[in-house]
């Protein structure tokens, strides 16, 4: 049976409790708010499944080399409701189209991120947009199986990890299944988001959430709040305290500092990510309603994404070029200094000042290092 004993080894994506033939493993939260298995050593028949399911026990080494463009989809309105270029839309009415099922993350009724399945392009905004929480991946390996099995089309979205888990879980390739991840920085913890909103705001009054609300322009979107009385949060256009703190990986999962899904060890047909190095690659693509990096991953890929090209406004650019940018497509991104501090102190204490607290920086830090990004930006060095 499967036992935790190192969590950075653990990517919490549910795969062993759902491949449990006697509903013996349930993910629950650590004091940290993070899933975990927890076995049931009553019903549990020490088949072993759990651990020969495990996607990160039974990491096989991929190998490939991926074709990457710079991309945007061709309809303005849906860009501008997705966190980049809109390029996840695009990979979903393509299924959709053919009477398939996507799967995605999106929010419940109380805000929590988890993931589940739609059938119809109304409901497609549900999945649309990052949401900078992990995802709870519910049952939904069982539910994409069972479709596969049916005949139907599926789109299973979600981070490299949770990718990784379908796939090893599912045992085999389906023709019928895509699945496509994103360039992940990291998962920050359900409980620090569910507290965080409980000590804000008034959870039952908020109507929307956007991680990336582009209203400023995509490579300046900000999380911001929308609530029932027409009022929006943060008022004067500041960073909200929680994207802070995802930014500067204060409240990530432990296995996002080792994870193992990085570089061209996915399992996914596409990889989808901000083109945050257009200036160097595409600028005369720069779009402030946003822009994408696509990393077309293998030959089933590139079959599907010649029969979506006319869908996008594209150009295909050098995956070395656009990893220069997007750092974590390769490496995992490292804990803040004051993580261990902040998981100590953040059952008792404020949040939002927590956040404030640990990352703060004197001004001359805060200048310096701006001076360093515009450097980098417009001279290269
Ligand atoms: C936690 C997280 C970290 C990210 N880190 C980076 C990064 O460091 N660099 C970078 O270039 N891009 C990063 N991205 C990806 C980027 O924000 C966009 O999601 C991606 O470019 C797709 O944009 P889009 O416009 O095509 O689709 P959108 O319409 O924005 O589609 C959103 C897609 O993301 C999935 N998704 C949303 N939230 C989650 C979640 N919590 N867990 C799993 N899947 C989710 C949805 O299922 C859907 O497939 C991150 C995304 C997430 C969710």
């Amino acid at each position: 049976m499967i036992k935790i004993t190192d969590k950075t080894k653990c990517c919490g994506c549910g795969a062993c409790s759902q491949v449990c033939p006697k509903n013996a493993i349930s993910m629950q939260a650590d004091s940290e708010g993070f899933l975990y298995p927890k076995i049931d050593e009553n019903k549990c028949i020490q088949c072993g499944l759990c651990v020969k399911t495990c996607p990160i026990l039974n990491n096989k080494k991929q190998n490939f080399i991926p074709k990457v463009y710079v991309a945007k989809n061709r309809n303005t309105e849906t860009q501008k409701q997705s966190s980049s270029g809109g390029i996840f839309s695009v990979l979903a009415d393509y299924v959709l189209e053919k009477n398939g099922v996507v799967f995605g993350a999106a929010f419940n009724k109380n805000w929590e991120v988890e993931h589940c399945f739609i059938k119809k392009k109304e409901d497609l905004g549900k999945l649309r947009r990052s949401k900078y929480v992990q995802s709870n991946t519910l049952k939904t390996f069982i539910e994409a199986k069972k479709f596969l099995e049916s005949g139907r089309h599926v789109l299973y979205t979600g981070t490299p990890c949770q990718i990784a888990g379908l796939k090893s879980f599912l045992g085999k390739n389906y023709d019928n299944l895509i699945t496509s991840d994103i360039i992940c920085h990291s998962v920050p913890s359900p409980d620090i988001w569910k507290k965080f909103l409980e000590q804000n705001y008034d959870v039952n009054k908020i109507i929307k959430i956007d991680f990336r609300d582009k209203k400023d322009g995509w490579n300046k979107s900000k999380l911001y709040f929308y609530f029932q009385d027409g009022k929006i949060e943060p008022k004067d256009n500041r960073m909200s305290s929680f994207r802070i703190g995802f930014g500067e990986a204060l409240f990530c999962r432990p296995s996002c500092h080792s994870c193992y899904f990085k570089g061209n060890n996915r399992y996914s047909n596409f990889t989808l990510g901000d083109a945050w190095g257009y200036v160097d690659y595409a600028s005369e693509m720069f779009d402030k309603n946003g822009l994408s990096v696509i990393f077309v991953n293998n030959t089933k890929a590139e079959e599907i994404f010649n029969k979506l090209r006319k869908n996008l406004i594209y150009k295909q650019v050098s995956a070395e070029k656009v990893i220069k940018y997007n750092p974590y497509y390769n490496i995992s991104v490292k804990p803040h200094q004051k993580q261990q501090e902040f998981f100590n102190r953040y059952q008792k204490e404020s949040i939002n000042k927590l956040i404030k607290e640990l990352t703060y920086r004197p001004l001359w830090k805060r200048i310096l290092g701006k001076i360093k990004r515009v450097c980098k930006k417009f001279f290269k060095i």
